[in-house]
């Protein structure tokens, strides 16, 4: 069942460089539908619209960003519901139903206060709290049902390792027990071993509250350990989705096949598909297929036309001329 659906969502910067606006155009066209108790993992190199994508979803649009057009929809008590139509709406939501956990996470707690009192903060603006009690239970409760020990309360973040600070941003962020979990590179920057330690977290997480995480990490390796579909993203498109194993054993798109080919595998001496460069400008998109500069098979058409994002088999979208002429 799905619980949230974003039809043909198009959010781009509006920049004025130079006395002139322009558009810097990071998330253009996207349709993606997100199941309930999935983990849905969007992947890519850094500067494809990632980030862009979940903040719209997440409803989190200021200036420069603006939706330009599209819809995005979240399933409450049964019901498709327009975000960007809840207005005051969406902010009492936020936390309860929807929450984000941003890159570089570690700044949401307060580096003067205990951790507890961060969490008294948080759920202070979003609950009432007088029965102080009860809402303690609650919070160590939930610690110790991710496995964390209930003491850090009273550490001060410095007093925690990186990791440790990262896992407790990440209870705190999902302590009102969320529906929806939305994360932006949340194990990027630490050591494997926290690295390890976040990515189980956000697994425990799921399992406890089934709930639905939408995860983006530019790591192949963190989606291939936790994400049960993914999304491929390219200057600002969605241009292959599928199951993981899908992805990693029967990539199609030819950035797809560069991302998987670009894992190290320990031993592999064998050719790897090269796409050397990186992601455009979303300034100034190349016209047709936006990889087209990078890809080994592209042809005349690529140059001219985009490719759109179709269905070539049960659960698995395409957007190459390879496999559909089909364009946008
Ligand atoms: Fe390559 Fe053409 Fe497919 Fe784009 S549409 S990925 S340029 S083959
Ligand atoms: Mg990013």
């Amino acid at each position: 069942m799905e619980i949230l659906k974003a039809e043909n969502l198009r959010a781009y910067y509006l920049l004025d460089i130079g006395g002139e606006l322009k558009s810097v155009r990071a998330v253009d066209g996207v349709d993606i539908t997100i199941k309930e108790n999935e983990i849905y993992g969007i992947a890519g190199e850094s500067g494809c619209g990632k980030s862009t994508l979940i903040k719209t979803l997440y409803g989190m649009v200021e200036p420069p960003l603006n939706v330009i057009e599209g819809r995005v929809y979240y399933k409450i008590n049964g019901e498709l519901k327009d975000i960007f139509s809840l207005n005051g709406e969406l902010g009492k939501i936020r936390w309860k139903y929807i929450s984000y956990i941003p890159q570089g996470s570690m700044s949401v707690l307060n580096p003067v206060a205990r951790i507890i009192d961060s969490f008294w903060d948080f759920i202070g603006s979003h609950e009432d709290i007088s029965d102080r009690v009860r809402w303690k239970k609650h919070i160590e409760d939930y610690l110790t049902l991710l496995g964390l020990p209930t003491k850090i309360l009273d550490a001060y973040p410095h007093q925690l390792s990186g990791g440790m600070r990262q896992r407790v941003t990440i209870a705190l962020a999902t302590v009102l027990t969320p529906k929806i979990i939305v994360a932006d590179e949340p194990s990027t920057a630490l050591d494997v071993v926290a690295q390890r330690a976040v990515i189980q977290l956000l697994k425990d997480i799921q399992k406890n509250l089934k709930n639905t995480i939408i995860l983006v990490t530019h790591d192949m390796g963190v989606h291939a350990s936790i994400s049960d579909r993914i999304a491929i993203m390219y200057a600002g498109k969605i241009v292959e989705e599928a199951p993981t194993e899908v992805i990693f054993e029967s990539p199609k798109h030819p950035y797809t096949k560069y991302l998987i080919g670009a894992l190290p595998k320990i031993g592999d001496k064998s050719y790897k598909i090269s796409a050397p460069g990186a992601p455009p400008s979303l300034l100034n998109p190349p016209k047709g297929c936006r990889f087209h500069p990078r890809c080994s098979y592209a042809t005349e058409e690529c140059r001219e036309f985009v490719p759109r994002l179709v269905d070539i088999d049960t659960n698995h979208r395409v957007a190459c001329f390879l496999y559909s002429k089909e364009r946008e």
